[in-house]
């Protein structure tokens, strides 16, 4: 795929002379040397996914045999040692031939800015560029927000110096060739410091569920082989883990496990503490106390940085951003820092007015006003009065009904009956009190994915395969993924196989538990269109239970709230209306939101704010 970029500024102020009277020819002609012009401006990368090229493999080669420049005789693309295609940068003219033909869509070529010479990493020939780096700046906690495949890892490993830049040579650099690079900014401290040693990394890791894989013992054990700063039982309380430190770490809750990778990376002596998606298992209360955590450690000798796709948490827990934006697995462009607030702002506008550069052609926008219910589809289960009491926890719900075409979002903390109640209404359990009207069958993506066989992802998505290719394979963009094994898959890319294979059984009712796990910002978005326009087409409904209020809010027509205390007892409330379900549960978090005035976006507002003082004795606590 040819990827255009929006110009760098200066470049079309080089072009042109106005001319107030010219013909159509010569505005062609014009806009056609404006064309070489700008080209000349720009300079080209190739990039080759090589784990998915199938050369030899039903694929004979052909982009080297469609190359024009390889059909004049020269050796643009040529096969290296590995039996894979080899770019070379300076032969192509970029005629977007190859990439157009590759069967495996492997291959990218992309016209970059002229400013964008200099990449700070390339994984080898026709490998992923970045270009720039994230800077940690003491006192501060500085958000990276960006889509998956980006190369957010990479930055990180490059600040934690566990990957040595090469500035798209062949060979390593020196440190000293990186503070050279960034002289006269921010950077060139920091980097003068992690060669002097300054700098001493602590980083939690995104997928926190393999740590229960690779970990064994009991969770007091583990924190104290790490705990450098002997204070364990105070990070323990302040994270509210103290009641599972004697557990075994294989028997812990998604939720508790973040919190114990949060612990173990505090508890390490560090100037400048990293974490990847901290808020992923974690409930709104949760988020909202590891937010001002995380916020707390930064100090005038101690840094932070995160990697967040739930923004009003993002928003919440930063003070600055850097974007990072470019095309997934081909390249990544850090975008220079930004205040948090302007910086979420310019994320969903697409567009970085300082660079001059568009990386979205859409705008991503919120509703000001709570969504106007057109008309209700035809009703699918009633209950009435149910209870059901599971060891030591009860569950009840007075009364309710959901109807079909609906997406309901579903809220509440964890451990407070969201899955026992759903597994109710599929008659999967019985109530010990109260009655259904009729019964359900059920489709359900679970909280936690497990890929345990190496199967191939073909087979997994064999159903949505055949049947809703438009619909599931597609938007969530999974072609690229048929070929590889499941156990081969990042949490993002599990995720969307899982909800592609709920959503492709047929069902009355579809529950998905925490689909936005692992998805990033626009992944999220994508996902809450899916259920919504699905749900409307089919005249089926879903339940989905998310702790990411933007991603429910962008997908609910209605909202269910659970309230209670976790593992004791838990209320099914509603559905409702947005408005109303939105005032239940944010009342019970003693909590306001407000709308941002540029792009709407819901954000919370600080306790005791005037705005907060306002929202609360209008009973707005929402759409404030
Ligand atoms: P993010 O953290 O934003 O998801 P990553 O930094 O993990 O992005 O990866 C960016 C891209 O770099 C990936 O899509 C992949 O194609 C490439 N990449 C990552 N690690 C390697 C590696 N060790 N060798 C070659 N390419 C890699
Ligand atoms: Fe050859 Fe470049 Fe055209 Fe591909 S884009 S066919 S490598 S000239
Ligand atoms: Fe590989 Fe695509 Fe070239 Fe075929 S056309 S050899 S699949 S890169």
């Amino acid at each position: 795929m040819i990827v255009p970029l929006s110009l760098p500024k200066n470049s079309s102020s080089i072009v042109f002379l106005q001319i107030a009277h010219f013909t159509i020819k010569e505005y062609l002609i014009k806009n056609y040397i404006k064309a070489l012009l700008l080209r000349e401006s720009m300079t080209r990368i190739a990039v080759i996914e090589k784990e998915k090229c199938i050369n030899g493999e039903g694929c004979p080669f052909l982009c080297g045999s469609v190359c024009p420049v390889n059909r004049s005789g020269k050796e643009c693309i040529t096969l290296s040692g590995d039996n894979k295609p080899i770019i070379d940068e300076d032969l192509c003219i970029g005629c977007g031939i190859c990439p157009k033909r590759c069967p495996a869509e492997c291959i990218s070529i992309i016209n970059l800015p002229a400013e964008l010479e200099n990449p700070i990493h390339r994984y080898g020939v026709n490998g992923f560029s970045l270009y720039n780096l994230p800077v940690p700046i003491f006192g501060k906690v500085v958000g990276i927000l960006g889509r998956n495949g980006i190369g957010k890892s990479t930055a990180l490993k490059i600040l934690a110096g566990q990957i040595n830049p090469n500035f798209g040579k062949d060979k390593e650099s020196s440190y000293d060739e990186l503070i050279d690079y960034f002289k006269g900014s921010e950077a060139q401290l920091f980097f003068e410091k992690v060669k002097e040693k300054k700098i001493k990394i602590s980083f939690k890791p995104q997928q926190v569920d393999l740590i229960a894989k690779t970990q064994k013992g009991k969770v007091r054990d583990l924190l104290e082989k790490v705990d450098e700063k002997k204070k364990l039982s105070v990070i323990a309380k302040e994270l509210d883990i103290e009641k599972i430190l004697g557990h075994d770490i294989s028997n812990i809750s998604g939720g508790e496990l973040q919190r114990v990778a949060i612990a173990a990376c505090v508890l390490k002596n560090a100037n400048l503490y990293v974490f990847d998606e901290p808020s992923s298992y974690l409930d709104i209360k949760q988020r909202i106390k590891v937010s001002k955590f995380i916020r707390n450690l930064a100090d005038e000798n101690t840094a932070v940085l995160v990697v967040e796709h739930d923004l009003i948490i993002l928003d919440y827990m930063t003070d600055l951003v850097h974007i990072m934006y470019g095309k997934e697995g081909a390249y990544g462009v850090v975008s220079g820092v930004k205040a948090t607030k302007n910086g979420i702002n310019v994320y969903l506008e697409g567009y970085l007015k300082e660079e001059n550069i568009r990386f979205r052609d859409k705008k991503i926008s919120f509703p000001a006003k709570p969504p106007v219910i057109e008309k209700e589809g035809a009703e699918l289960v009633r209950w009435e009065g149910i209870e059901k009491t599971l060891d030591s926890f009860n569950l009840k719900s007075a009364e309710g009904s959901i109807s079909k075409k609906d997406s309901i979002g579903v809220l509440g903390e964890n451990g407070i009956g969201k899955t026992t109640f759903v597994k109710i209404l599929a008659g999967i359990i019985k109530p010990n009190k109260g009655e259904l009207n009729s019964q359900v069958k059920v489709s359900y993506k679970p909280q936690y994915i497990v890929a345990e066989k190496d199967v191939f992802v073909r087979e997994i998505l064999k159903n949505s395969l055949e049947k809703y290719s438009t619909e599931l394979i597609k938007p969530l963009q999974l072609e690229r993924l048929l070929d590889k094994q499941i156990t081969h898959l990042s949490g993002g890319e599990l995720q969307r196989v899982a909800i592609a294979v709920c959503l492709s059984h047929e069902a009355d009712l579809y529950l998905l538990d925490e689909p936005s796990a692992y998805l990033d910002v626009e992944q999220r978005l994508t996902v809450s269109k899916i259920i919504k326009e699905l749900m409307e087409n089919w005249g089926k409904t879903a339940l989905v239970v998310d702790h990411d209020l933007l991603f429910i809010d962008h997908l609910s027509d209605r909202l269910m709230v659970f309230e209670g205390e976790p593992a004791i007892n838990g209320e099914a409330l509603g559905p409702f209306a947005m408005e109303e379900g939105m005032n239940l549960f944010l009342k019970d978090l003693i909590l306001t939101m407000r709308r941002d005035k540029e792009s709407n976006r819901p954000r919370i507002n600080k306790p005791g704010s005037q705005m907060d003082r306002k929202q609360k004795q209008e009973g707005k606590l929402y759409y404030g």
